[in-house]
């Protein structure tokens, strides 16, 4: 039988909002308190509805003299990879799982990753299975999110300092989440060196005598201690009591970095993973296959969304003889970010958390998924039993709907 036509594609930018204001972070100022979901639905001749986010395109923006990040470059590649195409097109289906993307669109999917998720939901709704069926199966039944809304809290609140960061991951230990990802390296441009790694440790302190012992603490320097390992091992020797579960982009990727922070790592005592990656834009780079090959990472981590799950799915295939673990990122994608990761983590055997940026709830209808004791729930809806609340969509944002013709 044959699948059905893709007959209606829009666009449209929804504000999202955090549920604090969010500062800032070792490379740039605050990221405030709303954002944008670039919300694409795709519709069938047979009522199907798909849909993604546009994200990842649109926020690479450079200037108007280029396509990429603008609606004249955004609408053409959708109408040109979807319009009139197929459900059953896109992606290699073998005994219900999808096992790699048709030559015509491989090359989109891979530059566009978030398009690839659009080709999963819509199938998975056409085969009457969820997404976590077509990407091999549901490993686990629930799955741990972290609270990643930890920025330099502290320097909106300079009188708290790091009891303000201490205090927020407090109320987010009471709401129910067990693991919080907290903003480090701030030697690097924020404070003079000594007094940043001296905050950077008060910080994480703070929080693990606000969230307790068995909670995970994760921290993330976005290369904050670049060229400064002297300090770097100070902050791992003082944090040792605060037993961290990982070590996120303390610096650059750079192998000879690795070795010897992997070498302080394990000659303090520290248990933390290291990971890294979520600037791998076009993964794996050169520099992170050097970095997994040589045993130097235990986590890699490009983006759930930018790399899509055909993308993701190559790049399990290729850790999967190795000890690392895929742990995509997921920050600016949104509430849909949350869901896509959360059906990716379903069905992976090594993933380990899902980056929760806890938006607010917004243009998605309400279902079954639900939080408690820091785990999601896993979606029981076809494809990725995500669907819009069309009558909120139609009074709230509709306004701002450019369809692709
Ligand atoms: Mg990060």
């Amino acid at each position: 039988m044959p699948g059905q036509r893709i007959v209606e594609i829009s666009v449209t930018p929804i504000p999202v909002q955090h549920i604090k204001e969010l500062s800032k972070v070792a490379f740039g100022d605050n990221i405030g308190t709303h954002s944008t979901e670039w919300l694409v639905r795709a519709r069938t001749d047979g009522g199907l509805e798909g849909v993604t986010i546009a994200n990842r395109f649109m926020q690479q923006f450079t200037g108007f003299d280029k396509s990429i990040g603008t609606i004249r470059g955004l609408v053409p590649l959708l109408r040109d990879v979807f319009l009139g195409r197929r459900v059953d097109e896109f992606l290699e289906v073998s005994d219900g799982r999808v096992v790699g993307v048709h030559q015509t669109f491989k090359e989109a999917f891979w530059a566009h990753g978030w398009m690839s998720i659009l080709a999963f939901d819509l199938l998975g709704q056409e085969m009457g299975v969820s997404c976590i069926e077509l990407l091999g199966g549901q490993v686990r039944d629930r799955v741990r999110a972290y609270d990643t809304t930890f920025f330099y809290q502290d320097m909106l609140n300079p009188v708290k300092a790091a009891g303000q960061v201490g205090a927020e991951a407090g109320e987010s230990r009471e709401y129910g989440y067990t693991a919080f990802k907290l903003k480090m390296g701030r030697p690097g441009r924020w404070f003079a060196p000594q007094a940043g790694l001296e905050r950077d440790v008060e910080v994480v302190m703070a929080v693990r005598e606000a969230v307790g012992p068995d909670a995970r603490i994760m921290v993330d320097a976005n290369f904050g201690y670049d060229g400064r390992l002297d300090l770097l091992e100070d902050f791992i020797r003082e944090t040792l009591p605060a037993n961290l579960f990982w070590m996120e982009e303390m610096v650059t990727a750079d192998v000879s970095d690795y070795r010897v922070m992997r070498r302080m790592r394990d000659r303090l005592g520290s248990n933390a993973m290291l990971v890294c990656g979520e600037v791998d834009t076009d993964p794996p780079s050169p520099v992170f296959v050097d970095l997994v090959e040589a045993g130097l990472i235990d986590g890699y981590q490009p983006d759930c969304v930018l790399a899509g799950y055909s993308r993701w799915q190559a790049l399990e295939e290729w850790l999967k003889p190795t000890d690392v673990r895929s742990v995509p990122r997921n920050f600016g994608n949104a509430t849909f970010g949350t869901r896509a990761e959360l059906v990716f983590g379903a069905a992976s055997q090594t993933f380990l958390m899902l980056e929760d940026e806890r938006f607010l709830p917004t243009v998605y209808a309400d279902d079954d998924v639900s939080f408690s004791d820091g785990h999601y729930s896993i979606p029981s809806g076809h494809g990725l039993g995500l669907t819009v609340d069309a009558e909120r969509f139609q009074r709230e944002f509709s306004a701002n709907e450019i369809d692709v013709r």
